[in-house]
């Protein structure tokens, strides 16, 4: 097989093991096939911007060429700090874009994702953004009518919680503890300022992920297609938005997003 595309978010279904898929290159991939196959994945030097296709030198905010990094809703502050968000204020870079990202119900959740940390996504991204973080287990905290409160939540929880994931930790085989889930969350309910309580989601329904692998990597090494232009090797997991090759070379697809690519397996 022999696929050629620009890198996009890999797709995920969250079936047991998660199902992963490149769609938007020469035909839809579907990648857990490809595991224990040698898999070489090239770097054509050319990076395309995906919001409006031009061909830029260097990607800013995972895929925008500068132009649409500054311009667009996507890579707007609140995208990646929703405490800034100002939509409820009726400002936005795009208020149509703002009435479907922002002012709609979102979550704040804890997941494991090789550590116990917080979040915040939109409700249709659960449990997509929980799969894209390399999260076994996630269970949702509070429920908010727009973006800005569940931010506002997140600080308030940052002093107790982490809101970073680490890949090296993310990457290595962790059981899934739902105790220490719940333990987590009840301690968030305890440092939930007044205000914020009448958010609390008291649903504990614990989102169990596992993810296709056939083994867990002794050591890995993260590579960036601007340094190294090709990958080769047996293909031996796939987690989160992470390649894992059998030497421990791994590649974040979703950062190398717009990146022209050549995968052949086989
Ligand atoms: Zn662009």
């Amino acid at each position: 097989m022999i696929w050629e595309g620009n890198l996009l978010k890999m797709r995920a279904t969250h079936n047991r093991p998660v199902s992963y898929s490149l769609d938007n290159g020469s035909f839809p991939v579907l990648l857990n096939q490809l595991l224990g196959s040698e898999v070489k994945l090239e770097y054509m030097n050319r990076i395309n911007c995906i919001r409006c296709g031009k061909t830029t030198r260097t990607s800013f905010g995972q895929g925008y060429c500068y132009p649409c990094f500054l311009a667009a809703p996507e890579t707007e502050d609140c995208v990646l700090r929703p405490e800034l968000c100002r939509a409820h204020l009726g400002e936005s870079r795009d208020m149509d874009y703002a009435r479907s990202h922002c002012l709609i119900e979102h979550c704040v959740y804890l997941a494991d994702s090789g550590g116990i940390k917080v979040g915040v996504t939109r409700h249709t991204q659960v449990p997509v953004r929980w799969i894209d973080q390399g999260a076994t287990a996630a269970v949702r905290i509070a429920r908010t009518p727009d973006r800005y409160t569940a931010g506002s939540i997140e600080v308030a929880l940052k002093p107790v919680f982490s809101d970073k994931t680490n890949w090296r930790n993310m990457l290595r085989f962790r059981g899934i503890n739902s105790a220490t889930l719940l333990e987590n969350k009840e301690k968030a309910w305890r440092y939930l300022p007044e205000e914020f309580q009448p958010f609390y989601e008291n649903d504990d329904d614990i989102c169990e992920i596992d993810y296709p692998v056939i083994r867990y990597p002794e050591s890995v090494t993260s590579v960036s297609l601007d340094k190294t232009h090709a990958i080769s090797g047996m293909l031996l997991a796939i987690i989160g938005q992470y390649l894992v090759w059998a030497d421990g070379k791994c590649l974040n697809i979703r950062k190398h997003s717009g990146y022209l690519v050549r995968i052949t397996a086989g």
